[in-house]
């Protein structure tokens, strides 16, 4: 064999060396040596914004509509990626589906028309401000150039698996929904910042919600926390699905998220697009484990 390709070396072949040819692709240490020092980044001047389903859409045009001026105005200043939640449509059909005994990945199906739906209305509403609903496939390798021709790109935050869905932890809601889509697209195409419009001010201790009105102001607050840190804390219930925190520790291009309250401040989405901390922001500890 040797001999063979220095024969044909000789004649001034081309020999493409292929260091993963034979390796299983499981291998710890050999997966180690493909990290990069630094990852392209395809989009990197976009910020993907997720408008909450359940917090924000849900709650119909007094709350929309406050925000999405926000946007429109902040478009001519950011390039913007929309991406929508699914909310309680989506909740009522996952709640009949496990009552059917669906599947997670069938679940995970049912739930990404739900989010649909939103990035549907949500591209009607800001049509003549150059809101265009794209999908998950060829123009997310053009969100750039939307941007810069004005548009305000908007697709929907369900990932794609699917069939393909993990299993969950607990029970049998799909446990990649909207937040991890975003999350997952702002990741591969290298965005400026990933934002997420909710209806509370970041993480607090636990569900700000469920607590009487009295014991609100005592709640602990987060404003600035690693995956990490949270990801011990294992706190019963979160303002972001729980994968996120996974997602985040692992990433190559983005290094923090941040969590508004969009729904009382939408000025909040002009200071966060700017860098400013006006939220939770949850941030990869880049400190190696021990
Ligand atoms: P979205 O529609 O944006 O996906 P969700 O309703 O799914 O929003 O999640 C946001 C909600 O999570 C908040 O409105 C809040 O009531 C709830 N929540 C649960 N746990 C927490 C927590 N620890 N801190 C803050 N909010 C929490
Ligand atoms: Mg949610």
């Amino acid at each position: 064999m040797a001999k063979l390709i220095k024969e044909e070396e000789a004649k001034g072949r081309l020999h493409i060396d292929t260091p993963l040819m034979g390796e299983s692709l499981v291998s710890k240490k050999l997966l180690a040596t493909t990290e990069a020092e630094s990852y392209f980044r395809v989009h990197p001047d976009i910020n993907v914004m997720k408008i909450g389903g359940q917090s924000i859409m849900d709650r119909g045009a007094k709350a929309l509509f406050p925000i999405l001026d926000a946007l429109v105005e902040a478009k001519d200043k950011h390039k913007i990626l929309l991406m929508t939640g699914g909310g309680t449509r989506a909740r009522h059909v996952y709640n009949i589906g496990v009552d059917l005994g669906m599947p997670t990945g069938v679940l995970s199906k049912l739930g990404d028309k739900v989010s649909w739906q939103n990035a549907e209305m949500l591209s009607i509403l800001l049509a003549k401000h150059g809101g265009v609903k794209i999908g998950h496939g060829d123009h997310l390798e053009q969100l750039t150039m939307f941007c810069r021709l004005g548009y305000l790109p908007i697709t929907f935050g369900v990932p794609p698996y699917g069939f393909f869905e993990h299993p969950a932890e607990f029970g049998s809601i799909p446990p990649h929904r909207t937040d991890c889509g975003a999350f997952l697209l702002a990741e591969n195409i290298g965005a400026r910042s990933l934002i997420y419009l909710k209806d509370e001010k970041g993480l607090f201790e636990t569900d700000p919600k469920k607590v009487d009105e009295a014991k609100k102001g005592s709640l602990k607050y987060f404003d600035r926390i690693s995956a990490r840190e949270l990801i011990e804390l294992d706190l019963d219930d979160l303002i972001i699905e729980r994968p996120v925190l996974d997602f985040l520790q692992r990433s190559k291009c983005l290094k923090q998220l941040q969590i508004i309250d969009a729904l009382s401040h939408p000025e909040h989405i002009h200071a966060a697009l700017a860098g400013e901390h006006v939220g939770t922001i949850i941030y990869k500890d880049e400190k190696k484990a021990e």
